[in-house]
């Protein structure tokens, strides 16, 4: 930039400098011209007089002084030249000047030596017996002038070099150093000469731009890091070649990386099904799969994107679906033991009702059959209903009133209505505690209290007992039932909590049960936020702890 600037303005400086000597010298070469040609007339016209008046006899005693005079009669011929003998001298009538004054009675020529360093300014004037009077100088032309002041033209010319060198120099410094130093981040705080406003301004205002162009930038990389971020679902976005370009942790976490992470995505995950996915995506489709990575289950969803119908890469969702196809499983199994639980009783009653359709049997087996139809029935009676309790907390569909409950007195009215059925084995029932509230749905509370009890006589011994303790301490309140019946083995302990689920089925089935009882309580601790634990100790007893937490 300096450079250029001192060249440009070094040159122009320069060229100026050049122009306005030759203009000058041009002007006055013209003025002394102009002077010469005014002295040659002056000359000629006071000549012509006095040749006039002696005729050619004037030039007997003529005496050369600067100009030469030639004196040519009408015809062209040389009578008189100061400078050479008349008689070598050929004739001048074609000459320009001569021509001219014959003519007009004055004539002007300026004629140039060979070299062009000299020239020869004529001017002629018409006698009144037609003879012509010529007075001419020779002059040095501007080339020979020039050439004989080459020296001074040199010098002159270099220290009118040095002189722009310097000047230039000093201008492009005053250009440029203020430049240089500007404060670009402050544009307007800079003091400066005054042409740079403008482009300080510009400059203030492309600043603002470019802040305000940045920092909404930012806020869209946070707000997208922040929802990308916060998503539990693994989120990539590749090129053409699968080279991975932007992701988000819960992907890294998922592939097992530990991020930063770059590269080839298919290098992330060689599952076949992933491959396919990505591969599928970049040839321009919109492809969705599953795979099983870790004994976990993934849907990747990919779709291309498109950048004027090319495909420039692939936005990829991994959703852990695990869960969900556990649920599945869970819903399928659930179905298919509901149909095989209902079939059971409904085959039995289908039995007992064609024999006696038939009429083949006794009066007294009608009455044995009668019976043993009522129990299936009210076995079916009691399944439906579980079925539906662990539906309503298991779909979430219906929504539940929470109370105050309090738990002491819940305990007194289930334990009363199970009294009967306890009292038939002879066995104890304890309630441990005091009026203890808790905010719940007293429905669901009920059914779980219920159920642990009634578990409590199923699977007691005779003359056995049960306790039912509530407990509250700061941060919980706690609802136990302990018995001291048959136990469970504890290969089935992790197991009971799941729906069907009996450690003896015949047993179960003998004192009642549905296998869906545990399953209830569990739902209905998740519904309380309560957690549940379980200790049994086979032959010696169980103890269920339902804990709620107080908030
Ligand atoms: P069920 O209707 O068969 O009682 P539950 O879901 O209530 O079904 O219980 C599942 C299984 O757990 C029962 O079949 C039983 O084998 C076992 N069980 C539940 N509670 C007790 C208990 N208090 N003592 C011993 N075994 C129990």
């Amino acid at each position: 930039m300096n450079k250029k600037i001192f060249r440009s303005s070094f040159l122009t400086v320069f060229l100026v400098l050049i122009a306005t000597i030759a203009l000058i010298m041009g002007i006055l070469f013209h003025f002394f011209e102009k002077q010469i040609q005014k002295e040659l007339e002056n000359e000629a016209n006071y000549l012509l007089l006095a040749v006039e008046k002696e005729g050619i006899h004037f030039f007997d005693e003529f005496k050369k002084q600067n100009n030469r005079i030639t004196f040519i009669n009408s015809n062209g011929k040389v009578l008189f030249d100061s400078d050479t003998d008349a008689e070598n001298l050929d004739n001048h009538a074609d000459r320009e000047e001569i021509k001219e004054a014959m003519k007009t009675g004055e004539g002007k020529s300026t004629r140039y030596s060979k070299t062009l360093t000299e020239k020869t300014v004529n001017y002629a004037v018409r006698l009144s017996d037609g003879a012509i009077l010529r007075v001419s100088t020779t002059q040095y032309t501007v080339i020979s002038v020039l050439l004989g002041m080459l020296q001074p033209v040199l010098i002159v010319l270099f220290a009118a070099l040095i002189l722009t060198g310097v000047l230039s120099s000093r201008v492009s410094k005053a250009i440029i150093d203020p430049i240089n130093t500007l404060d670009l981040k402050h544009p307007e705080q800079n003091e400066t000469y005054e042409e740079l406003t403008p482009l300080l301004r510009k400059l203030a205002e492309q600043n603002r731009t470019i802040e305000e162009q940045l920092a909404e930038a930012h806020k869209k990389q946070v707000e997208f890091k922040l929802i990308t971020e916060n998503m539990s679902e693994g989120f990539l976005v590749i090129d053409q070649d699968a080279i991975l370009l932007t992701y988000n942790s819960a992907a890294m976490a998922l592939f097992g990386i530990t991020p930063p992470a770059e590269g080839s995505v298919l290098a992330f995950c060689r599952a076949k099904d992933f491959r396919d996915t990505v591969s599928k995506a970049l040839s321009g489709e919109k492809w969705e799969n599953t795979m099983m990575r870790d004994e976990c289950c993934y849907s990747i969803i990919a779709n291309p994107v498109f950048e004027d119908k090319e495909v420039i890469g692939a936005v990829i969702i991994i959703l852990d679906i695990t869960e969900r196809e556990k649920r599945e499983t869970l819903r399928r199994e659930f179905t298919a033991n509901v149909s095989h639980e209902l079939k059971t009783p409904l085959t039995s009653i289908s039995g007992f009702a064609e024999l006696m359709k038939e009429g083949d049997v006794s009066q007294d087996t009608v009455v044995d059959f009668s019976e043993s139809i009522y129990e299936e029935a009210q076995r079916l009676i009691t399944l439906v209903n579980d079925i539906i309790k662990i539906s309503e907390l298991d779909g979430k569909s219906i929504s539940f009133e929470s109370e105050t409950v309090d738990l002491y007195e819940l305990s007194e009215e289930i334990i009363n209505r199970l009294n009967d059925h306890a009292e038939k084995r002879n066995i104890v029932f304890h309630l441990i505690g005091s009026k203890t509230e808790i905010t719940g749905v007293r429905k669901i509370l009920d059914e779980m209290i219920y159920n642990l009890c009634d578990n409590a006589i199923k699977y007691n011994k005779e003359n056995g007992t049960v306790d039912l303790i509530i407990n509250e301490t700061e941060s919980s309140v706690a609802v136990m039932v302990r018995d001291t019946g048959i136990g469970i083995p504890a290969q089935h302990l992790s197991r009971v909590f799941e729906r069907f689920y009996r450690v003896d089925k015949s047993h179960s089935k003998q004192v009642g049960g549905t296998g869906l009882g545990l399953a209830i309580v569990k739902h209905g601790a998740i519904y309380h936020n309560a957690a549940i634990s379980l200790e049994s100790t086979e032959g010696k007893g169980t103890t269920v702890t339902i804990r709620f937490d107080k908030k």
